[in-house]
């Protein structure tokens, strides 16, 4: 049976309008009634002289004019599972996503036991989450330097796009023993392939040797602060790794994205490079636009991730990149730990780098992005769901509120507020660099294929609703 959202907020071709969406698992139809103001201010002043106490309705939903995106796609997660169930698992992972106003999420191949580097792999990694995911899902593939033997490498790539996965990861520098890091020859070999077979190149771009000499030195030298760990993954460790990075997409002509983009020169790389045509794109991840080496000093361990987060002039260039469309969306690289344990050893150099963020990505996008006067509505839909959607080939039902795509929503209210408690996030790690910020909006409602997944923070759907997705694929 048809069903409907009505007085919902949308973005809409560079207006914004008040619309009724109809829907089944898909959405058959998009109804627009009246433009409306799309200057935060005017939005808010709007919805006031409008919202009246909503009336029950049957088969309907009233969205009461809040703002309507199409459900967020976070294209990097780690969720840890099979194998480090004790920092997260599917579920813990995708409950965060579904509460965060996250439809989709992409899953990294690395840290999970084993790695996804073939199809057999994929499989089992496969069979365990599946019964365990809340929200939809696509995988990546990944390379690691333990394959290149023979035609290992092109064999399992071959494979795995023939498993779907959205794209390949890769990493110029790794701490992870079953995952290893490439050579840039090695990083050129998996391009050559990945162009052969459309497929994007992820890189985690440090430069290993900057990184390892440094660290190394520190340590020898008993310097142990955190801003010696930044110095070891800052800028000049991300701009050594895009150089090389650039190069090689240069000459293969493969399609590289850059994960996790936290400097001001790294992105004017990347944006010089795309003006000479190369095949480049990149993300970045909301700790680095919203916090710097004096926030990390701070709040200790709980800011510490790989690259760190970076200073003000890097903070402001990423926003900048998001507004001219250099950073094609943001992503969290959620990764979370056993907290505190892991995240307070006394040592900066062996506390846990990373942060879960799935929950908090849309509402804090939203509120330092729009209504803090940054962004547009239609960009803010762009770089939390349609961009990630349209890169990684799942845009033929994710990333959009229009006619044969997925009825995947999130509502969210620009005149409630929503104040950061860790302890009520929903990953396993209770833990967060936004703990006790003010957002200036409110997640209240996430739908994903028709089905209401979370209202008003309750969950209605069970383990197992979400469903595996294919890149390139265009039915299900
Ligand atoms: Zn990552």
């Amino acid at each position: 049976m048809s069903r409907k959202i009505i007085n919902a907020i949308l973005s809409r071709s560079n207006r914004t309008i008040l619309c009724d969406i109809l829907y089944n698992s898909q959405i058959t139809d998009v109804i627009e009634k009246e433009e409306v103001p799309d200057k935060p201010a005017g939005l808010a002043d709007y919805i006031c002289s409008k919202r009246k106490t909503p009336i029950g309705l049957t088969n309907s939903i009233n969205a009461n004019y809040c703002v309507v995106l199409p459900g967020s796609v976070d294209p990097h997660v780690h969720y840890d599972d099979p194998g480090f169930e004790w920092r997260e698992d599917f579920y813990t992972g995708t409950l965060a996503a579904a509460f965060g106003g996250v439809s989709t999420v992409a899953d990294m191949p690395c840290t999970s036991i084993p790695a996804v580097i073939n199809a057999a792999n994929l499989q089992h990694k496969l069979k365990v989450i599946s019964k365990k995911a809340v929200v939809d899902f696509a995988l990546w593939g990944g390379v690691s330097g333990t394959e290149f033997k023979d035609d290992t490498v092109r064999n399992n790539m071959l494979e795995l796009k023939d498993q779907g996965v959205i794209g390949f990861k890769t990493y110029l520098i790794s701490g992870m023993k079953d995952f290893t890091s490439l050579t840039p020859s090695q990083l050129a070999e998996v391009a050559l392939i990945a162009k052969e077979l459309d497929m994007p190149v992820a890189v985690h771009a440090e430069d290993k040797v900057f990184v390892e000499s440094t660290r190394a030195k520190f340590q020898k030298e008993n310097k142990n602060e955190i801003h010696h760990y930044c110095q070891t993954r800052g800028v000049e460790a991300e701009v050594l790794a895009i150089k090389k990075v650039i190069g090689i997409a240069q000459r293969t002509g493969a399609h590289f994205h850059i994960v996790h983009l936290s400097s001001k020169r790294g992105l004017v790389l990347i944006e010089e490079a795309q003006a000479r045509g190369v095949q480049i794109t990149t993300e970045t991840c909301p700790h680095f636009l919203a916090f710097t080496h004096e926030d990390f000093v701070k709040k200790g361990g709980i800011l510490k991730t790989a690259p760190a987060v970076k200073f003000q002039e890097d903070k402001k260039a990423l926003w900048e990149g998001l507004k001219s469309g250099a950073i094609s969306f943001v992503a969290t690289d959620h990764a979370s730990c056993d907290y505190p344990r892991e995240k307070n050893t006394g040592n900066i150099w062996t506390d846990y780098a990373g942060v879960p963020g799935s929950e908090l990505m849309v509402p804090y996008i939203f509120s330092d992005g729009f209504m803090s006067g940054k962004l547009s509505l239609q960009t803010i839909q762009k770089i939390l769901s349609e961009n990630a959607a349209k890169n990684y080939k799942l845009d033929s039902y994710k990333g959009s509120i229009s006619i044969g795509k997925d009825a995947d929503f999130v509502l969210i209210d620009p005149l409630e507020k929503t104040k950061v408690d860790q302890k009520k996030l929903h990953s396993k790690g209770k833990y967060s660099p936004f703990h006790d910020r003010i957002f200036k909006c409110r997640v209240e409602k996430t739908i994903i294929r028709g089905n209401i997944i979370i209202d008003h923070a309750t969950l209605f759907v069970d383990p197992g609703f979400g469903s595996y997705y294919k890149s390139n694929i265009k039915t299900k």
